[in-house]
């Protein structure tokens, strides 16, 4: 029983308005590959990913693996999406499925999964079939704000960042190493 219990992945959820789903996920995944696990990252909007991570994941190879999925510019007010932008999100949740198939990996992260779910580009019901679908082992962290309610009910750990401060506020670009 314990054994079981042991082996079974979670669902991990980071969301909430803050800094630091997409980087708190990054260092779950660096915790990880040092335990010789395999984790890949799914990239759900373009431009998540930044060159930092992006280098330095190929350091880690092959034991993580980052995949920058997202096409084109999505056009955040727009609504209904773009269909380019909608077809994108499908192909990138058609990955997810595929890997977890596979079983070639131990963790998989969806990064702004739930921005793209909260954003239309993904029906909820969809990335709910895909995850009660996955192998049992399989640990899976989705990011983004706004994540659906019916996730963070699935899930079994839930994380909120909230924004106390943002140096974005006063002013303070995008900094080398914190952002990018
Ligand atoms: P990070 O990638 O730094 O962990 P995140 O995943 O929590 O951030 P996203 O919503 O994906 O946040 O943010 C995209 C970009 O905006 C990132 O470069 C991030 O550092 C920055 N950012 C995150 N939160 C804020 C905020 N509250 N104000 C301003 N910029 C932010
Ligand atoms: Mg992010």
């Amino acid at each position: 029983m314990k054994d079981k219990a042991e082996k079974r992945g979670l669902i991990i959820v980071n969301t909430g308005n803050g800094k630091g789903k997409t980087t708190a996920a990054l260092g779950t995944a660096l915790r990880a590959c040092g335990g010789g696990m395999r984790v890949l990252a799914l990239q759900f909007i373009k431009g998540t990913w930044r060159y930092g991570e992006l280098d330095a994941a190929k350091r880690l190879a092959p034991e993580l693996e980052i995949v920058p999925m997202g096409e084109g510019f999505v056009n955040l007010t727009k609504q209904p999406p773009d269909e380019r932008d909608v077809a994108a999100a499908e192909r990138c949740l058609a990955r997810f499925e595929q890997a977890a198939a596979s079983r070639k990996y131990d963790m998989i992260i969806l990064d702004e999964i739930n921005y793209a779910m909260d954003y239309g580009l993904l029906p909820v019901k969809k990335v709910l079939e895909a995850l009660k679908r996955k192998p049992e082992s399989l640990h899976v962290i989705l990011t983004g704000r706004n994540a659906p309610r019916e996730i963070v009910d699935l899930a079994d750990t839930v994380t909120e960042m909230k924004e106390v401060k943002h140096a974005f506020r006063k002013g303070i670009k995008a900094v080398k190493g914190i952002e990018f």
